[in-house]
């Protein structure tokens, strides 16, 4: 048997790839550039005409750009209304933001397990969570998939919570043929460069509610408005705006928002290579009984942000820890995603316990993500599959 590189044996590849990376292309550049010498390099044109793809892109009537997905997440928790006193229900497998968004708001998170085999929130452990304190929910379409809406939907009207939708990872991705960002009450975007499309740094939150959104753009600009209406003193002075509430600075500049039109117009090839890549993936493992490959709900059309390699460490004489130092000494450098939100340690302060979820914490024990983007070569999925047939060859139980 070939020896690992982890043992002195010859790597699969000469140089590393890693989980994720951008695609920038000169146009982007380009579409930047002009922006930084025209008159307006933030509160101009180019965040009018970013919200207004958005709306085109995920068929929502209002969008908010934002600096990042964490500040989308928050207004829309703000603009929820969670406070103390509230609980709000949020996906236990997730980048730590998800839930941080409802402590900023003095609220309390409340762990919901994942569905085992597509690693998406579950309906089924939402429902026993909910009390007289409960206010919302947080629902992330985990790796890109998106979450069972027409569940969640019951859920919420029953009780009548509002439900925000995470989906930093599912840009581009359908729920029964309607796009993400048009479906919840809030949905929140990221767009960092590890995710589908990138501004470098930015966000979104995208709702159908009048009322959502004024208070999403008052609160993503110190609170402050120009909108007589809402004014408490209103006056014809050219001059007067009147901050009636505590807000933030939240905006994004234009040239960030000019890298961010540049990229979605390209949302179609970004998507069709990633689900391609996927469908690689899939057909090269799924005769590998080591490994356990995602399940997709039918009604997700997905773009995928992450692929998941799951481990059936049963079938292994390996833990996660020897398979992800095994693949990284072939040069392929995978990712966890993602600790249990309630593990880290400022959470365990808080008072969260070990066993919430078990399925999350049986998921977070045998996964992690490998090379998924839209530059990634033929060759390069050839060079993963090939590593990762290569380990599991390896450390496969023989009996
Ligand atoms: C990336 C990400 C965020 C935060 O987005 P930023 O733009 O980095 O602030 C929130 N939730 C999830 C699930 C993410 O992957």
């Amino acid at each position: 048997m070939e020896q690992l590189a982890i043992f002195g044996g010859k790597p699969v590849r000469e140089t590393p790839i890693y989980y994720g990376r951008q695609c920038i292309e000169d146009d982007d550049v380009a579409a930047v550039a002009e922006t930084l010498k025209s008159d307006s390099i933030t509160c101009g044109p180019k965040i009018d005409e970013l919200e207004k793809l958005l709306c085109k892109v995920t068929g929502a009537k209002y969008a908010v750009a934002v600096c990042n997905g964490t500040a989308a997440l928050h207004l829309a928790a703000l603009a929820a209304g969670f406070q103390e006193g509230d609980e709000v229900i949020v996906s236990s497998i997730t980048f730590a933001a998800s839930a941080n968004c409802v402590l900023y708001c003095g609220a309390k998170p409340v762990f919901a397990d994942i569905d085992p085999e597509t690693y998406n929130i579950d309906p089924d452990s939402v429902q026993p969570l909910i009390t007289p304190r409960t206010r919302g929910i947080v629902a992330v379409d985990f790796t890109g998939q998106s979450v069972r809406h027409e569940e969640l939907r019951i859920i919420c009207k029953e009780h009548n919570l509002t439900l925000i939708e995470d989906a930093a990872h599912a840009i581009g991705t359908k729920y029964n043929g309607q796009p993400i960002g048009s479906i919840a009450d809030m949905t929140c975007f990221s767009f960092h460069p590890v995710k589908t499309v990138t501004g470098g740094e930015g966000g979104a939150i995208t709702t159908n509610d009048e009322n959502l959104y004024r208070r999403l753009m008052r609160a993503r600009t110190h609170g402050i408005t120009r909108i007589r209406s809402e004014m408490a003193h209103p006056t014809d002075a050219r001059w007067y705006n009147e901050q009636v509430e505590l807000g933030y600075n939240y905006r994004m500049t234009d040239f960030q928002a000019a890298l961010l039109i540049s990229q979605l117009h390209k949302l179609p090839k970004f998507s069709a290579r990633r689900k391609e890549i996927v469908k690689k993936y899939d057909a090269a493992f799924a005769g590998i009984p080591e490994i356990v490959v995602q399940k997709e709900i039918p009604q997700s059309d997905t773009t995928r942000h992450l692929y998941i390699l799951r481990l059936n460490l049963e079938k292994m004489t390996c833990d996660r820890r020897q398979f992800f130092d095994a693949l990284y000494a072939e040069n392929i450098c995978p990712q966890v995603h993602y600790l249990p939100v309630y593990w880290h340690s400022y959470y365990e302060n808080l008072g969260y316990g070990k066993g919430i979820c078990p399925n999350a914490e049986k998921y977070y024990n045998e996964v992690m993500s490998i090379p998924l983007y839209y530059s990634l070569t033929d060759e390069d999925v050839e060079d993963v599959v090939r590593a990762v047939k290569k380990v599991v060859a390896y450390y496969r139980k023989t009996c």
